[in-house]
Protein backbone atom coordinates (compact mmCIF):
# COMPACT_ATOMS: atom_id res chain seq x y z
CA UNK A 1 0.00 0.00 0.00
CA UNK A 2 1.24 3.52 -0.71
CA UNK A 3 0.16 6.09 0.99
CA UNK A 4 -0.21 9.51 -0.69
CA UNK A 5 -0.70 12.97 1.70
CA UNK A 6 -2.29 15.31 0.31
CA UNK A 7 -3.16 18.85 2.40
CA UNK A 8 -4.85 21.74 1.64
CA UNK A 9 -2.65 24.98 1.37
CA UNK A 10 -3.95 28.33 0.06
CA UNK A 11 -0.16 30.44 0.07
CA UNK A 12 3.20 30.47 -0.02
CA UNK A 13 3.43 31.94 3.42
CA UNK A 14 7.09 30.18 4.83
CA UNK A 15 6.43 28.95 7.88
CA UNK A 16 2.51 27.63 6.90
CA UNK A 17 4.65 25.40 4.29
CA UNK A 18 7.17 24.34 6.88
CA UNK A 19 4.58 23.14 8.89
CA UNK A 20 2.37 21.59 5.92
CA UNK A 21 5.70 19.67 4.52
CA UNK A 22 6.67 18.09 8.22
CA UNK A 23 3.15 17.34 8.47
CA UNK A 24 2.84 15.49 5.04
CA UNK A 25 6.16 13.91 5.85
CA UNK A 26 4.80 12.61 9.15
CA UNK A 27 1.69 11.21 7.01
CA UNK A 28 3.77 9.14 4.76
CA UNK A 29 5.03 7.60 7.76
CA UNK A 30 8.82 8.94 6.73
CA UNK A 31 10.39 10.46 10.17
CA UNK A 32 12.56 14.11 9.16
CA UNK A 33 14.84 12.20 11.61
CA UNK A 34 16.31 9.81 8.80
CA UNK A 35 17.44 12.81 7.07
CA UNK A 36 20.30 13.18 9.56
CA UNK A 37 23.93 12.40 8.05
CA UNK A 38 22.42 11.50 4.46
CA UNK A 39 22.97 12.76 1.27
CA UNK A 40 19.68 14.18 0.33
CA UNK A 41 19.55 15.31 -3.47
CA UNK A 42 16.64 18.12 -3.99
CA UNK A 43 15.70 18.46 -7.04
CA UNK A 44 13.11 21.21 -8.17
CA UNK A 45 11.21 22.03 -11.17
CA UNK A 46 13.67 24.26 -13.01
CA UNK A 47 12.16 24.36 -16.30
CA UNK A 48 13.58 27.39 -17.15
CA UNK A 49 14.58 30.44 -15.69
CA UNK A 50 11.27 32.25 -14.96
CA UNK A 51 10.25 34.22 -12.04
CA UNK A 52 7.52 32.38 -9.87
CA UNK A 53 4.93 34.51 -11.08
CA UNK A 54 5.00 32.09 -14.02
CA UNK A 55 4.24 28.86 -12.28
CA UNK A 56 6.60 27.09 -14.26
CA UNK A 57 9.15 26.32 -11.25
CA UNK A 58 8.46 24.61 -8.05
CA UNK A 59 7.66 28.06 -6.37
CA UNK A 60 11.41 29.55 -4.29
CA UNK A 61 9.25 29.48 -0.73
CA UNK A 62 8.09 25.68 -1.41
CA UNK A 63 11.60 24.71 -1.83
CA UNK A 64 13.12 26.79 1.48
CA UNK A 65 10.68 24.94 3.49
CA UNK A 66 11.97 21.55 2.20
CA UNK A 67 15.25 22.68 2.26
CA UNK A 68 14.66 23.84 5.67
CA UNK A 69 13.92 20.21 6.96
CA UNK A 70 16.66 18.90 5.24
CA UNK A 71 19.15 21.05 6.77
CA UNK A 72 17.22 21.38 10.22
CA UNK A 73 17.20 17.84 10.53
CA UNK A 74 21.15 17.56 9.63
CA UNK A 75 21.04 16.06 6.28
CA UNK A 76 23.64 17.25 3.66
CA UNK A 77 21.24 19.03 0.94
CA UNK A 78 22.53 18.87 -2.81
CA UNK A 79 20.46 20.80 -4.98
CA UNK A 80 20.65 18.83 -8.70
CA UNK A 81 18.50 20.25 -11.22
CA UNK A 82 19.66 20.27 -15.14
CA UNK A 83 17.61 23.05 -17.06
CA UNK A 84 17.11 22.88 -20.32
CA UNK A 85 18.66 25.58 -22.15
CA UNK A 86 20.44 27.64 -19.25
CA UNK A 87 22.95 27.33 -16.38
CA UNK A 88 21.57 25.73 -12.92
CA UNK A 89 23.04 28.75 -11.34
CA UNK A 90 21.49 31.06 -13.83
CA UNK A 91 17.88 29.50 -13.45
CA UNK A 92 18.02 29.28 -9.62
CA UNK A 93 19.10 33.31 -9.64
CA UNK A 94 16.25 33.96 -11.87
CA UNK A 95 13.65 31.78 -10.09
CA UNK A 96 14.86 33.58 -6.83
CA UNK A 97 16.29 30.37 -5.57
CA UNK A 98 19.66 31.29 -5.14
CA UNK A 99 19.68 33.38 -1.88
CA UNK A 100 18.09 30.35 -0.02
CA UNK A 101 20.86 28.06 -1.53
CA UNK A 102 23.36 30.78 0.28
CA UNK A 103 20.93 31.01 3.27
CA UNK A 104 21.25 27.19 4.04
CA UNK A 105 24.59 26.63 2.81
CA UNK A 106 23.31 24.35 0.20
CA UNK A 107 25.60 22.64 -2.22
CA UNK A 108 24.66 22.41 -6.34
CA UNK A 109 25.77 19.67 -8.21
CA UNK A 110 28.12 19.85 -11.20
CA UNK A 111 24.89 19.83 -13.68
CA UNK A 112 28.15 18.69 -16.73
CA UNK A 113 29.31 15.65 -14.76
CA UNK A 114 27.32 13.01 -15.35
CA UNK A 115 27.37 8.71 -14.74
CA UNK A 116 25.78 6.18 -16.68
CA UNK A 117 22.85 4.53 -15.76
CA UNK A 118 22.29 0.93 -17.13
CA UNK A 119 18.84 -1.38 -16.10
CA UNK A 120 18.98 -4.43 -16.82
CA UNK A 121 15.14 -5.59 -17.30
CA UNK A 122 12.56 -6.59 -19.89
CA UNK A 123 12.26 -2.74 -21.13
CA UNK A 124 12.32 -0.45 -24.21
CA UNK A 125 15.55 1.66 -22.61
CA UNK A 126 18.06 0.59 -21.12
CA UNK A 127 20.90 3.40 -20.55
CA UNK A 128 20.63 6.87 -19.36
CA UNK A 129 23.02 9.29 -18.57
CA UNK A 130 21.93 11.13 -15.12
CA UNK A 131 23.57 13.41 -13.02
CA UNK A 132 26.48 12.10 -10.72
CA UNK A 133 25.35 14.04 -7.78
CA UNK A 134 21.94 11.54 -8.36
CA UNK A 135 24.09 8.54 -8.48
CA UNK A 136 25.91 9.51 -5.27
CA UNK A 137 22.78 10.42 -3.26
CA UNK A 138 21.06 8.48 -0.14
CA UNK A 139 17.82 10.06 -0.36
CA UNK A 140 16.19 11.97 -3.47
CA UNK A 141 13.73 14.73 -2.34
CA UNK A 142 11.98 15.37 -5.74
CA UNK A 143 9.94 18.95 -5.61
CA UNK A 144 7.76 18.44 -8.67
CA UNK A 145 5.32 21.45 -10.18
CA UNK A 146 1.78 20.23 -11.03
CA UNK A 147 1.52 21.71 -14.49
CA UNK A 148 -0.24 20.56 -17.84
CA UNK A 149 1.79 18.86 -20.45
CA UNK A 150 0.87 18.56 -24.42
CA UNK A 151 2.72 14.96 -24.73
CA UNK A 152 2.23 13.50 -21.26
CA UNK A 153 -1.04 15.24 -20.02
CA UNK A 154 0.48 16.54 -17.06
CA UNK A 155 3.78 16.32 -15.60
CA UNK A 156 4.20 15.60 -12.13
CA UNK A 157 6.46 13.55 -9.73
CA UNK A 158 6.67 10.59 -12.38
CA UNK A 159 8.19 13.31 -14.90
CA UNK A 160 10.16 15.69 -12.71
CA UNK A 161 12.98 12.59 -12.22
CA UNK A 162 13.63 13.26 -15.93
CA UNK A 163 15.73 16.77 -14.90
CA UNK A 164 18.36 14.20 -13.32
CA UNK A 165 19.26 14.03 -17.21
CA UNK A 166 21.65 16.32 -18.25
CA UNK A 167 20.64 19.51 -20.43
CA UNK A 168 20.37 19.24 -23.87
CA UNK A 169 20.40 15.36 -23.57
CA UNK A 170 16.57 15.59 -22.68
CA UNK A 171 15.57 16.99 -25.88
CA UNK A 172 17.60 13.86 -27.42
CA UNK A 173 15.22 11.69 -25.74
CA UNK A 174 12.36 13.67 -27.73
CA UNK A 175 14.21 11.88 -30.76
CA UNK A 176 14.43 8.43 -29.53
CA UNK A 177 11.01 8.26 -27.92
CA UNK A 178 8.79 10.46 -30.56
CA UNK A 179 5.39 9.11 -29.63
CA UNK A 180 3.47 10.14 -26.53
CA UNK A 181 3.33 6.16 -25.83
CA UNK A 182 7.21 6.43 -26.45
CA UNK A 183 8.10 9.17 -24.23
CA UNK A 184 5.83 7.40 -21.87
CA UNK A 185 7.57 4.13 -21.75
CA UNK A 186 11.15 6.09 -22.02
CA UNK A 187 10.05 7.61 -18.82
CA UNK A 188 8.68 4.56 -17.15
CA UNK A 189 11.76 2.55 -17.96
CA UNK A 190 14.00 5.76 -16.49
CA UNK A 191 12.22 5.82 -12.69
CA UNK A 192 12.23 1.88 -12.50
CA UNK A 193 16.67 2.38 -13.15
CA UNK A 194 16.51 4.61 -10.47
CA UNK A 195 14.61 2.19 -8.37
CA UNK A 196 16.60 -0.97 -9.13
CA UNK A 197 19.91 -0.13 -10.14
CA UNK A 198 21.58 0.87 -7.28
CA UNK A 199 22.64 -0.76 -3.89
CA UNK A 200 21.53 -0.05 -1.14
CA UNK A 201 18.36 1.27 -3.08
CA UNK A 202 17.61 5.11 -2.47
CA UNK A 203 14.89 6.19 -1.17
CA UNK A 204 12.38 8.44 -3.02
CA UNK A 205 10.45 11.01 -1.42
CA UNK A 206 8.14 13.22 -3.93
CA UNK A 207 6.67 16.18 -2.43
CA UNK A 208 4.61 17.87 -5.16
CA UNK A 209 4.11 21.50 -5.18
CA UNK A 210 0.55 22.07 -6.22
CA UNK A 211 -0.46 25.56 -4.19
CA UNK A 212 -0.47 27.15 -7.61
CA UNK A 213 -0.01 24.84 -10.71
CA UNK A 214 -0.32 25.39 -14.62
CA UNK A 215 -3.37 24.15 -16.65
CA UNK A 216 -3.70 25.13 -20.27
CA UNK A 217 -0.78 25.27 -22.56
CA UNK A 218 2.25 23.83 -19.83
CA UNK A 219 4.61 23.46 -19.13
CA UNK A 220 6.52 25.86 -19.96
CA UNK A 221 5.75 29.71 -19.69
CA UNK A 222 2.68 28.95 -22.47
CA UNK A 223 0.67 27.79 -19.78
CA UNK A 224 -1.67 29.50 -17.25
CA UNK A 225 -0.99 29.37 -13.56
CA UNK A 226 -4.01 28.02 -11.93
CA UNK A 227 -4.41 28.18 -7.87
CA UNK A 228 -5.37 24.55 -7.18
CA UNK A 229 -4.39 24.84 -3.43
CA UNK A 230 -2.41 21.52 -2.35
CA UNK A 231 0.38 20.07 -1.11
CA UNK A 232 0.92 16.22 -2.17
CA UNK A 233 3.70 13.84 -0.71
CA UNK A 234 4.56 10.29 -1.13
CA UNK A 235 7.24 7.61 -1.78
CA UNK A 236 5.74 6.04 -4.96
CA UNK A 237 5.98 8.84 -7.99
CA UNK A 238 2.73 7.33 -9.58
CA UNK A 239 0.68 6.99 -6.51
CA UNK A 240 1.60 11.04 -6.18
CA UNK A 241 0.23 11.71 -9.94
CA UNK A 242 -2.75 9.48 -9.56
CA UNK A 243 -4.15 11.51 -6.42
CA UNK A 244 -3.17 14.83 -8.44
CA UNK A 245 -4.93 13.68 -11.40
CA UNK A 246 -8.19 12.99 -8.93
CA UNK A 247 -7.70 16.39 -7.52
CA UNK A 248 -7.92 18.58 -10.91
CA UNK A 249 -10.75 16.08 -11.99
CA UNK A 250 -9.20 15.30 -15.26
CA UNK A 251 -9.45 11.48 -16.49
CA UNK A 252 -6.67 9.29 -15.48
CA UNK A 253 -6.72 7.30 -18.82
CA UNK A 254 -5.21 9.91 -20.41
CA UNK A 255 -2.05 9.73 -18.39
CA UNK A 256 -0.24 6.87 -19.70
CA UNK A 257 2.57 7.42 -17.18
CA UNK A 258 -0.45 6.13 -14.65
CA UNK A 259 -2.56 3.86 -16.58
CA UNK A 260 1.06 1.83 -18.11
CA UNK A 261 3.08 2.01 -14.93
CA UNK A 262 0.54 -0.06 -12.79
CA UNK A 263 2.34 -2.67 -14.60
CA UNK A 264 5.81 -1.60 -13.74
CA UNK A 265 7.10 -3.71 -10.29
CA UNK A 266 8.39 -0.12 -9.04
CA UNK A 267 5.00 1.34 -8.54
CA UNK A 268 2.08 0.60 -7.12
CA UNK A 269 0.15 -2.13 -9.22
CA UNK A 270 -3.46 -0.65 -9.01
CA UNK A 271 -5.01 2.17 -7.44
CA UNK A 272 -6.90 -0.05 -4.60
CA UNK A 273 -3.21 0.27 -3.26
CA UNK A 274 -3.28 3.53 -2.67
CA UNK A 275 -4.14 4.95 0.44
CA UNK A 276 -4.82 8.99 0.29
CA UNK A 277 -4.30 10.38 3.97
CA UNK A 278 -5.15 14.22 4.74
CA UNK A 279 -7.92 15.29 2.13
CA UNK A 280 -10.08 13.65 0.12
CA UNK A 281 -9.48 14.56 -3.86
CA UNK A 282 -13.08 15.78 -3.95
CA UNK A 283 -13.03 18.06 -1.50
CA UNK A 284 -10.97 20.32 -3.95
CA UNK A 285 -14.10 21.01 -6.20
CA UNK A 286 -11.99 21.41 -8.79
CA UNK A 287 -14.29 20.97 -12.30
CA UNK A 288 -13.24 23.36 -15.06
CA UNK A 289 -9.25 22.66 -15.13
CA UNK A 290 -7.90 22.95 -18.67
CA UNK A 291 -5.85 20.71 -19.66
CA UNK A 292 -3.39 21.24 -22.60
CA UNK A 293 -5.22 21.40 -26.06
CA UNK A 294 -2.85 20.03 -27.66
CA UNK A 295 -2.94 16.55 -26.21
CA UNK A 296 -6.89 16.28 -27.36
CA UNK A 297 -6.25 16.11 -31.36
CA UNK A 298 -3.34 14.77 -32.85
CA UNK A 299 -0.75 12.78 -30.30
CA UNK A 300 -1.60 9.53 -32.51
CA UNK A 301 -0.48 11.23 -36.02
CA UNK A 302 3.08 11.94 -34.44
CA UNK A 303 3.94 8.54 -34.12
CA UNK A 304 6.60 6.89 -36.43
CA UNK A 305 4.23 5.57 -39.05
CA UNK A 306 2.63 8.88 -40.08
CA UNK A 307 4.92 10.22 -42.73
CA UNK A 308 5.85 14.04 -42.73
CA UNK A 309 2.63 14.86 -45.11
CA UNK A 310 0.29 13.01 -42.52
CA UNK A 311 1.92 14.99 -39.77
CA UNK A 312 1.72 18.49 -41.53
CA UNK A 313 -1.38 17.73 -41.91
CA UNK A 314 -2.64 16.57 -38.73
CA UNK A 315 -0.67 17.87 -35.93
CA UNK A 316 -0.28 21.22 -34.58
CA UNK A 317 3.02 22.80 -35.89
CA UNK A 318 5.12 25.15 -33.96
CA UNK A 319 5.08 29.00 -35.19
CA UNK A 320 7.15 31.74 -33.33
CA UNK A 321 4.96 34.72 -33.76
CA UNK A 322 7.03 38.42 -34.78
CA UNK A 323 5.71 40.21 -32.11
CA UNK A 324 6.86 38.49 -28.79
CA UNK A 325 10.00 36.68 -30.45
CA UNK A 326 12.84 38.53 -29.37
CA UNK A 327 15.52 36.46 -31.11
CA UNK A 328 16.97 34.74 -28.45
CA UNK A 329 17.58 31.53 -30.11
CA UNK A 330 17.20 29.21 -27.00
CA UNK A 331 14.54 27.35 -29.63
CA UNK A 332 17.54 26.48 -32.33
CA UNK A 333 19.54 25.35 -29.00
CA UNK A 334 16.98 23.02 -28.28
CA UNK A 335 15.50 21.29 -31.13
CA UNK A 336 16.48 18.00 -31.40
CA UNK A 337 15.70 17.40 -34.96
CA UNK A 338 17.71 20.54 -36.05
CA UNK A 339 14.42 21.72 -37.04
CA UNK A 340 15.23 25.84 -36.53
CA UNK A 341 17.76 27.49 -38.13
CA UNK A 342 19.05 31.85 -37.81
CA UNK A 343 16.23 33.92 -39.04
CA UNK A 344 16.27 34.78 -43.04
CA UNK A 345 16.54 37.82 -44.79
CA UNK A 346 13.96 40.52 -43.41
CA UNK A 347 12.08 37.76 -41.25
CA UNK A 348 11.62 38.94 -37.48
CA UNK A 349 11.90 35.05 -36.09
CA UNK A 350 13.91 31.80 -36.72
CA UNK A 351 13.48 29.84 -39.37
CA UNK A 352 11.39 26.86 -38.57
CA UNK A 353 11.02 23.74 -40.89
CA UNK A 354 8.21 21.80 -40.32
CA UNK A 355 9.08 18.97 -42.46
CA UNK A 356 11.59 17.46 -40.47
CA UNK A 357 9.97 18.75 -36.88
CA UNK A 358 9.09 16.08 -34.86
CA UNK A 359 6.78 17.90 -32.80
CA UNK A 360 8.17 17.09 -29.75
CA UNK A 361 7.37 21.04 -28.81
CA UNK A 362 10.14 21.68 -26.31
CA UNK A 363 10.86 24.70 -28.30
CA UNK A 364 7.55 26.12 -27.58
CA UNK A 365 8.26 24.66 -23.57
CA UNK A 366 11.26 26.39 -23.40
CA UNK A 367 10.82 29.47 -25.04
CA UNK A 368 10.77 32.19 -22.42
CA UNK A 369 8.64 34.87 -24.36
CA UNK A 370 5.62 32.11 -24.88
CA UNK A 371 6.44 33.35 -28.54
CA UNK A 372 5.49 29.99 -30.28
CA UNK A 373 2.18 29.56 -30.83
CA UNK A 374 1.22 25.89 -32.24
CA UNK A 375 -0.51 26.30 -35.30
CA UNK A 376 -3.30 23.43 -36.31
CA UNK A 377 -2.49 20.93 -39.54
CA UNK A 378 -4.91 22.11 -42.79
CA UNK A 379 -6.56 19.46 -42.38
CA UNK A 380 -6.31 18.91 -38.75
CA UNK A 381 -10.18 19.69 -38.31
CA UNK A 382 -11.22 16.45 -39.52
CA UNK A 383 -10.08 14.31 -36.29
CA UNK A 384 -12.67 12.98 -33.93
CA UNK A 385 -12.31 15.37 -30.68
S1 LIG B 1 10.75 31.90 -30.61
FE1 LIG B 1 11.17 32.21 -28.44
S2 LIG B 1 13.00 30.97 -28.01
FE2 LIG B 1 12.84 31.21 -30.24
S3 LIG B 1 14.08 33.00 -30.72
FE3 LIG B 1 12.00 33.74 -30.45
S4 LIG B 1 11.84 34.33 -28.30
FE4 LIG B 1 13.68 33.08 -28.48
S1 LIG C 1 10.88 22.70 -34.03
FE1 LIG C 1 10.18 22.56 -31.92
S2 LIG C 1 8.63 20.94 -31.98
FE2 LIG C 1 9.82 20.76 -33.86
S3 LIG C 1 11.41 19.27 -33.37
FE3 LIG C 1 12.26 21.31 -32.98
S4 LIG C 1 11.90 21.64 -30.79
FE4 LIG C 1 10.58 19.94 -31.41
Amino acid sequence: MAQVSLQKCDSYDPERLYELICSSLAGIGFDVRNFSGKTVLIKPNLLVGVGPEKAVTTHPEFFRAAARVVVENRGRAVVCESPAITSLSKALKKTGMADIVEEFGLETADENDSTVLLHEGENQFKRFEISRAAAQADIILSLPKLKTHGITYITGATKNLFGLIPGLQKSRWHMKAPTPESFADFLLDFNEALHTAFEPPKTFIHLMDAVVGMEGEGPGPSGTPRHIGAILAGTDALAVDWVAVKVLGLPLEKVRTITEGFARPCFVSSEKEIEVVGQRPESFGIKDFRPSKNTFFSNMWRGPLATRTVRNLFTEKPVPQEEKCVLCYECLKICPAHAIDKKRGKAKTPSFDHKICIRCYCCAEICPEAAISLKKGSLQWLLPR
